[in-house]
């Protein structure tokens, strides 16, 4: 357990990393997110500053709305392309193009969102795909840095982040030679303590023995412009959120509304040249 001033000079640490733009955003960064909404939710904020890269949907195919009790489906038909007009919009918010792969979620395919038993078989099927895109991009060039890969960590355990993790922890040799890769938080899942906590410790597990490094990038005053982010997601919600709590991961106190990634890209200035 870190105590509050180690905690809290990391943070001043990464702010400061920021400020000198050691994490430099790059058109070739690639957001890879499960779902539609998983980068605006954990990473919004963030990606609205950097303002460029790639917005990479895997399991674009959708049925899942909320429902009242009693009300009726909508066909997937419709939620996908609900889906994707919220994400669009988002990705426009943030100077972000989007790319996807039309690949069905778990109710799709008659699977339940968390049952792990069924993730390797998941692993397997976007494997190809994935890795096609992904090891597309240019091998690193000395006089470039390498850009950035956020993976989402599978905190919450739904079969397609834990998927989506997977590929890059048993690819990372190969990824990390033309991504500086970064595993980002889940939110709304990792503002429950205990759901980051297992989150956590199965990335490490998967990374087996790479160091990790956590980095924070508070909020503040961009507070109400996630939120804002966040409600261009109509379609995930039975009312509107209006405050952050949900959207920031739960870590002991001092807290402050954030996101996070972790990284094995080392302290310092984070960027290689
Ligand atoms: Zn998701």
């Amino acid at each position: 357990m870190r105590s509050t001033s180690e905690r809290a000079s990391r943070f001043l640490m990464v702010q400061n990393a920021q400020k000198s733009g050691s994490l430099d955003a790059s058109p070739f960064d690639v957001y890879l997110q499960p779902h539609s909404d998983d980068i605006c939710f954990s990473l919004g904020a963030f990606a609205y500053q950097r303002h460029c890269g790639i917005l990479l949907t895997v399991f674009s195919i959708s049925a899942y709305v909320p429902l009242r009790p009693g009300a009726t489906r909508p066909a997937a038909e419709w939620v996908t392309k609900t889906r994707i007009a919220e994400d669009t919009a988002f990705a426009e918010a943030c100077g972000l193009n989007t790319r996807r792969l039309e690949l069905e979620e778990p109710s799709l395919l008659g699977h339940h969102s968390r049952d792990l038993s069924w993730v390797n078989k998941n692993l397997k099927r976007i494997k190809l795909p994935l890795l096609d895109i992904l090891l597309a991009a240019p091998l690193d060039k000395p006089s470039h840095g390498r850009p950035w890969l956020f993976c989402p960590i599978g905190i919450g355990g739904h079969v397609d982040h834990v998927a989506t993790r997977m590929l890059v922890n048993q690819n990372y040799d190969q990824l990390s030679l033309r991504y500086r890769i970064g595993f980002y938080e889940d939110l709304h899942y990792a503002s429950s303590a205990t759901a980051r906590s297992v989150g956590i410790t199965n990335l490490f597990q998967g990374m087996r023995g790479r160091q990790l490094h956590r980095y924070v990038f508070p909020l503040g005053e961009y507070v109400s412009k996630k939120l804002a982010l966040i409600q261009l997601y109509k379609s995930q919600f039975l009312a509107m959120p209006r405050s952050i709590e949900q959207f920031t991961p739960a870590v002991a106190a001092p807290n402050m509304p954030h996101e996070a990634i972790w990284s094995n890209e080392p302290i310092g200035p984070l960027l290689q040249t």
